[in-house]
């Protein structure tokens, strides 16, 4: 494809303001330059104006599955954007907006990557399929859908477009984002013994639980030690009044070391021991996420470092990542590889004056192209 056309539909989908929502209008977008082709188009829909994009090309052969998100985060403090995050704009060789580089100019090479296998008119010896998942930045909630749905279920690999510059991500943390709300009596304070106070117990919870996740003191090799954090807390109304509600969040981040389900455990474990003991607490948890296990070992992680490169001309270094990706779903969808893989730095993620070199984006076209060739190869 032309680098003209090419960048086109990378500045295209930035002027989508697709902020936590609207995706639809990226799934239609996308839609329309796959019209003509020999693909399956299936929309997804999460909720309105929130539909999944799966596209799915070629007729046999090993399946490889592109993933990237169509939402992105809020543009944050307009006064600090030097030009407006839904208005693209180049300078220097860079592409500046909201979304750039988280990540549609991932979603974009992909795409791009795709239509050039699709233009050029050859049998080709495998398959592929493009999830283009909503609410990546508040749950993953679309990639779950897709994975219960089915739509990754008979993947052979994975590569997910999240900016890593040409690096592969091939491990990262799960996240538990749990809430604890604590009931209590409202009574005047003069009289405390007449009430309950919802703030005590949720202390003694606080303090459990930061001491209980501390005593995780084995390391993941490459990932290290589990964390947590008491986030946010809050109890009480009035100064002189004994509080009736109290609440408090936390966040964990994962190893695959300590997965998901053991936490889950202790926790409520924690919970109920408190509630025995007097406690009114009760915990939920908000979109938690599962650790991405290493893939270093794979056959995808080893071929996509060759094709960097060989074909892509860059330096690509294995690497481990903190922050959740779609990867927390999809790894629970079967026993294929994955990997995380964009051209964009990620350096500028989530703030203002977002960017992506053009380089790198066109680079990224050339490396989603010859990373399916590689693969049908390989897997044949
Ligand atoms: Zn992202």
């Amino acid at each position: 494809m032309e680098q003209e056309r090419a960048v086109k539909i990378l500045a295209d989908l930035i002027r989508i303001e697709s902020t936590n929502d609207h995706e639809s209008l990226v799934a239609d977008y996308l839609s329309d330059l796959f019209k003509g082709y020999p693909v399956k188009l299936e929309r997804v829909t999460y909720a309105p104006g929130r539909d999944n994009l799966v596209v799915t090309m070629g007729e046999q052969g090993p399946l490889l599955g592109f993933s990237g998100h169509e939402d992105v985060v809020a543009a944050g403090d307009l006064a600090s954007w030097r030009t407006p995050p839904f208005s693209p704009t180049i300078k220097d060789g860079q592409l500046f907006g909201r979304g750039t580089s988280d990540m549609k100019s991932g979603l974009a090479a992909m795409v791009v990557g795709m239509l050039d296998l699709l233009d050029s008119k050859q049998p080709l010896p495998g398959r592929l399929r493009l999830l283009a998942s909503v609410g990546e930045e508040t749950g993953e909630y679309g990639a779950a859908q897709l994975v219960k749905e089915g739509y990754a279920s008979d993947l052979d690999g994975l590569v997910i477009g999240e900016p890593s510059h040409f690096n592969i991500r091939v491990t990262h943390k799960g996240v538990i984002d749990y809430y604890v709300t604590s009931k209590g009596v409202c009574v005047h304070s003069s009289t405390p013994d007449k009430g309950q106070n919802a703030i005590m117990p949720l202390m003694d919870f606080a303090l459990s639980a930061q001491e209980l996740m501390d005593s995780h003191k084995k390391q993941d090799p490459v990932l290290g030690s589990l964390t947590h954090v008491i986030s946010q807390i809050h109890g009480g109304d009035q100064i002189n009044s004994v509080p009736a509600s109290a609440w408090l969040s936390g966040n964990v981040r994962t190893t695959p070391v300590y997965d998901n389900e053991q936490i889950y455990t202790e926790l409520a474990e924690l919970i109920a021991d408190l509630n025995n003991q007097g406690a009114q607490l009760a915990i939920r948890y908000s979109f938690p996420e599962v650790p991405l296990p290493d893939q270093s070992a794979t056959k995808l992680a080893r071929l996509a470092q060759e094709v960097v490169r060989q074909d892509v001309g860059r330096l690509c270094e294995l690497t481990a990542g903190n922050g959740a990706t779609d990867a927390s779903e999809y790894v629970q969808a079967g026993a294929f590889p994955i990997i995380i893989l964009g051209p964009a730095a990620g350096t500028t993620d989530h703030e203002p004056n977002e960017f992506v070199a053009i380089a790198d984006y066109l680079a990224g076209c050339t490396l989603y192209q010859k990373l399916a060739l590689r693969f049908w190869q390989e897997y044949a």
